[in-house]
């Protein structure tokens, strides 16, 4: 679930979505993570959506998760944060110390705006003025604020720490606001990316763009080799690229177009899992994997190289 339904959004959120964690599936995480789990030494839970803080135990979970000693990041959009019912959300963030990584595609109006709808830019700024205020991004504070930025076209992003000194430039400049670091992240093509491919006969083009630009040396560092995605249900998957082309990480025995909410439901949950059979695994691939190490490669956390 989202209030917003971008363009380029590889989850296909939206308002209308109904697919939300309950907190019995959270309960049921927690307790393997307190007990089968535990030998994994897990260190970060990252929360991600559509909008994560719209799950009504959002709250609850990050206290749990904050009281096993996890570092914990949201991944915001920040609109959300000046939806009604959401003004506190800010503080509340920074008062559990989490970790914000927050999207915004581009340091100017028009590109946001373009991809993902209109008035997205001015919310976004007042909600970085926001996290600011609650002390995110300031120097010499524990609070720390990335931004994501993902290409407006159908292009790979380019230098990560180039665009980082514009966006810190642009947005120090015209209002005041400061954050950590960005990551630049390649868009995947699949979901509602692949479908504005296809419309504009571009797809070929793209995964050509993506498989000319491979390098090697990213495949050491995807970020499906240090972690898992467990999708609303507890189904597991090597990354949230896998769960939304419903490849759970058991061996395949849905096959292509697959119903998502069918794997979701049937597939193994986190908690029928050791940790010897999560570590040993090996990870599922596809041809959106070259969104991963392309250029500069791309992950949860920006370029990898
Ligand atoms: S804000 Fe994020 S999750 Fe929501 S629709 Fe946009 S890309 Fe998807
Ligand atoms: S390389 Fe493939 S499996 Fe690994 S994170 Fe990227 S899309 Fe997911």
């Amino acid at each position: 679930m989202c209030n917003l339904a971008c363009h380029h959004c590889h989850v296909e959120a939206g308002p209308k979505r109904t697919e939300v964690m309950t907190r019995g599936v959270m309960e049921r995480i927690l307790g393997w993570l307190d007990g089968a789990g535990s030998s994994a030494g897990f260190e970060v839970v990252d929360l991600t959506g559509g909008a994560p803080e719209m799950n009504p135990a959002f709250r609850w979970l990050v206290g749990e998760l904050r009281a096993r000693g996890l570092h914990v990041i949201d991944r915001c959009n920040l609109t959300i944060l000046l939806e009604p019912g959401y003004e506190d959300m800010a503080g509340f963030l920074a008062e559990h110390g989490v970790e914000v990584t927050a999207s915004l595609p581009c340091y100017l109006e028009d590109n946001v705006d373009k991809q993902r709808g209109s008035g997205v830019y001015e919310g976004s700024i007042e909600a970085l003025r926001v996290l600011n205020e609650a002390g995110y991004g300031a120097p010499g504070r524990d609070l720390r604020l990335d931004l994501v930025y993902n290409p407006v076209g159908y292009g790979l992003p380019p230098a990560q720490e180039r665009l980082e000194g514009d966006y810190k430039a642009y947005l120090l400049e015209h209002f005041g606001i400061r954050f950590n670091r960005l990551w630049t992240i390649t868009n995947m093509p699949i979901k509602r990316f692949e479908h504005a491919l296809r419309r504009d006969g571009a797809y070929e083009a793209y995964i050509g763009k993506l498989m000319g630009a491979h390098h090697s040396v990213n495949v050491e560092a995807v970020m499906c080799r240090s972690l898992v995605s467990v999708g609303w249900l507890g189904s597991v998957y090597d990354c949230d690229f896998n769960q939304m082309l419903q490849m759970p990480i058991e061996p395949d025995r849905y096959g292509a177009g697959a119903d998502e909410h069918e794997v979701e439901t049937e597939s193994r949950k986190l908690w029928d899992y050791s940790v010897d059979e999560l570590v040993g695994r090996s990870i599922r691939t596809g041809t959106h994997c070259f969104g991963c190490t392309a250029g500069a490669g791309s992950s949860c956390t920006g370029a990898l190289s």
